[in-house]
């Protein structure tokens, strides 16, 4: 930092700009620095075998001497789900975390598979209106409605201004004295405000939380025979409204679901929920009650393949089967990418004749965590920012949340569409884009963190679409000549071609090892295997394939010598 740049205020997006997801923002005074949030995002399609990607922290590690520590807005995943990772890649002794004690219990337990984590943090649980200080910046905490309890706003005081990260939010629900906050804080005058764009594009205001929970209530009263609920674990009220309906029309209730049956105790155990031992039975004990007694609480609203309610649909869950006469409800609306999933899942359902009741159908069955367009207007309103910083969205979702602040007076040139990685740079006379880090997304397989690159995304695309090849050949360590025919082993391959064009493989397959040999012994005198051999025969191989069936497999030539 040169002198005279002295007092200012930098944000830095390391994830969840230009996109949703692995939200991490990096907001730092005079070179002082916290991180808002640490969170995963889920890979696309074209990611294969990779399970999460979260924000690049080689920053933080570089200058650790000026970390102040993690600032968590609520326990959802895209904000707490790479915490765990960090906290084994920093190189920190003592992490100061703040968060609502749900957020922090959610991190908590799943600090297990990264043995040594726990240690290395401090964790301190905070209320709405609470004040930290970290450094020269004071923190404040301030309560919003979200879809998960205890979310929060921070309202982060420097000595130049105050910087406010709405978290994920929304109007509907917001309590009355974080409306008079947010009001007061406006008319001390806000230098940044750093808004979750995710839900701009939909019209007008979003509708409260209670109108799913009486929704629900009223499908378990009415349900005929037993009632199925598939919605986030996470979402911590609907399940205690369903927990509640379920006792008062004389139910049980059962989760099943991994997450469902971890979180939902967990939140129990914080006092975030109140149910008697007697309301919850095991999935196996459900299957066997009559099913009017019965409400199953499920994962897998998103479609996912492997989650309960994928598995029921499609009859291959171990515990739960489907029933006649169920009643699904999905209380919850597709993510951009997952619409045929959960499409396939209700078509999966209704063939068995069970009646499914999803948001397009009943809308008040799953309401939204986030700000409609009208709500960011009354946001801009009482804010009043001198200064934009969109997070939470996509590249469009920016651009309407920088129409929206300019229909509100913020000037043009104040509001920041930034890019992971790119700063932007506040002092008292003006702001620009400025402060660029090393960042961008790590790749995480499930094995390995950081490990996969591009050669073996490529590598595993290309086996998901063209298969695998493996030749292997057997060599006399003398003579450096094949002993016996090679063999060609092949996974993957259109049936088709595997038949016709595996068998012509194979016949040639002599012929090319063959040719191979040839052409790396010029200058060579048998013995042991040259290192080129195989990356010859994977090249004569792959290039015949190519030619006769127009794959690309993945070729894996093994070479042994006898
Ligand atoms: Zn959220
Ligand atoms: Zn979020």
């Amino acid at each position: 930092m040169t002198s005279e740049n002295n007092n200012q205020v930098r944000i830095v997006p390391l994830g969840g700009v230009g996109e949703v997801g692995k939200n991490c923002t990096l907001i730092e005074y005079n070179g002082e620095f916290v991180l808002v949030d640490i969170g995963v995002k889920f890979p696309d399609e074209e990611m294969v075998g990779i399970d999460l990607i979260i924000p690049d922290l080689s920053y933080v590690q570089e200058h650790k001497e000026n970390f102040r520590g993690i600032l968590i807005t609520h326990g959802h995943e895209d904000h707490i789900g790479a915490i765990p990772y960090a906290l084994a890649y920093l190189d920190l002794d003592a992490i100061d975390i703040y968060g609502s004690s749900l957020a922090l219990g959610l991190v908590r337990s799943k600090l297990d598979e990264h043995p040594g984590t726990e240690q290395k943090a401090r964790w301190h649980a905070v209320n709405g209106g609470e004040l930290v200080r970290m450094g020269q910046m004071e923190v404040e905490f301030i309560s919003v409605d979200h879809s998960i309890p205890d979310a929060f706003s921070l309202a982060i005081h420097t000595p130049i201004g105050t910087v406010l990260h709405t978290g994920d939010w929304k109007f509907a629900g917001l309590p009355e004295a974080s409306f008079e906050r947010y009001r007061e804080l406006g008319e001390e005058g806000i230098l940044v405000l750093i808004p979750d764009c995710v839900r701009i594009e939909s019209p007008g205001r979003t509708l409260p939380e209670s109108v799913v929970g009486d929704a629900l209530e009223q499908l378990v009263r009415d349900a005929p025979a037993r009632i199925v609920i598939s919605t986030f674990a996470s979402n911590v009220n609907r399940v205690g409204r369903t927990i509640e309906a379920a006792q008062k029309y004389g139910r049980v209730c059962a989760f099943v679901g991994r997450s469902m049956e971890k979180n939902i105790p967990i939140a129990r155990s914080l006092g975030y929920l109140d149910y008697p031992d007697e309301a919850i039975v095991t999935a196996q004990a459900a299957q066997r009650m009559p099913p009017e007694k019965v409400v199953l609480i499920l994962t897998g609203s998103q479609g996912e393949p492997t989650a309960a309610l994928a598995r029921m649909a499609a009859g291959t869950h171990r515990l739960v089967s489907p029933l006649p006469g169920d009643t699904v409800v999905m209380s919850a609306s597709p993510i951009p990418g997952n619409e045929k999933l959960v499409g396939r899942i209700i078509d999966n359902l209704m063939r068995n004749g069970t009646r499914v009741i999803y948001p397009r159908v009943m809308p008040e069955v799953h309401v939204s965590g986030h700000a409609a367009y009208d709500e960011h207007l009354e946001l801009l309103d009482l804010l009043k920012p001198r200064y934009v910083v969109p997070f939470h969205g996509e590249y469009r979702m920016m651009v309407l949340n920088r129409v929206a602040a300019v229909s509100r007076g913020v000037p043009f040139e104040n509001v920041f569409l930034t890019e992971v990685g790119q700063g932007v740079v506040i002092t008292s006379e003006g702001g620009r884009k400025d402060g660029r880090i090393r960042s961008g997304a790590v790749l995480v397989d499930g094995l390995t963190v950081g490990e996969v690159n591009q050669v073996v995304l490529r590598d595993r695309r290309r086996l998901a679409s063209d298969g695998l090849v493996i030749v292997s050949a057997t060599l006399d360590a003398q003579t450096g000549q094949p002993v016996s025919d090679p063999s060609i082993l092949t996974t993957g391959l259109p049936t088709s071609l595997s038949n016709d064009g595996v068998n012509n493989l194979q016949e040639q397959s002599r012929e090319i090892v063959q040719k191979a040999i040839e052409q790396i012994e010029r200058g060579h005198q048998g013995g042991a295997v040259p290192r080129s051999l195989s990356e010859i025969i994977k090249q004569n191989v792959g290039s015949y394939i190519l030619r006769s069936t127009g794959l690309r497999p993945l070729i894996i030539p093994v070479l042994n010598e006898i």
